[in-house]
């Protein structure tokens, strides 16, 4: 697919604003430039590897939450062009020693019998499969009871004007961020 990349983001979010709004949790759409000009990418791919990350962040995330979504603007570098996502929920977290297994198919941290749970362990195994199919890369931060963070990276090709910026910063992502309620 062709198009306006922030667009197709803001409309995957908006369809988990209702599930999130039933949940009593908040969820948030940051995006800084994220594009500037037309990008052409997967859309497919794209979309079911939000779509997993999202619904991850909100089914462990308890009443009262906050799951943000921030895209971070479109960079170059050599070859590459690329985009950047950081999602953070402050759900119930990842214990460090289970967090190199959770992209294993059918991994899930809670066991069978004690599952609180819906679900069946395919969807990080499937969004860990199709950022390596896409050349991107997937890397997770989690603490018990504080929450989680996935970074993606994902590539994409420009099919007009990029911006370049040498670095993401993301210990300042309000610098060039747009809050966006969605
Ligand atoms: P499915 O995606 O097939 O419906 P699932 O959500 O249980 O089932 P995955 O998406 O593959 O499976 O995630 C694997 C496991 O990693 C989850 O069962 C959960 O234990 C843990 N996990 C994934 N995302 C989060 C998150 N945001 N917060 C806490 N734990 C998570
Ligand atoms: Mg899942």
């Amino acid at each position: 697919m062709q198009g306006d990349l922030t667009e197709f983001v803001h409309q995957i979010v908006t369809l988990f604003q209702r599930s999130a709004e039933q949940k009593g949790i908040h969820l948030r759409y940051r995006i800084g430039r994220l594009s500037q000009g037309e990008y052409a990418f997967d859309a497919d791919k794209w979309d079911k590897i939000l779509t997993n990350l999202l619904a991850n962040a909100i089914k462990f995330t308890p009443k009262g939450g906050q799951v943000t979504l921030t895209g971070m603007p479109v960079w170059s570098s050599g070859e590459m062009t690329q985009v950047a996502f950081r999602l953070v929920d402050t759900g119930i977290g990842i214990p460090f020693e289970q967090q190199p297994y959770v992209f294993d198919r059918f991994y899930q941290v809670d066991s069978a019998s004690t599952r609180a749970y819906e679900g069946t362990g395919i969807g990080l195994a499937l969004v860990h499969e199709l950022v390596g199919l896409l050349g991107g890369t997937i890397t997770l931060e989690s603490k018990v009871n504080l929450g989680t963070t996935f970074y993606l990276t994902l590539p994409i090709e420009p099919v007009s004007k990029t911006v370049n910026l040498p670095h993401i910063r993301w210990s300042t992502p309000k610098s060039n961020a747009l809050e966006l309620e969605v």
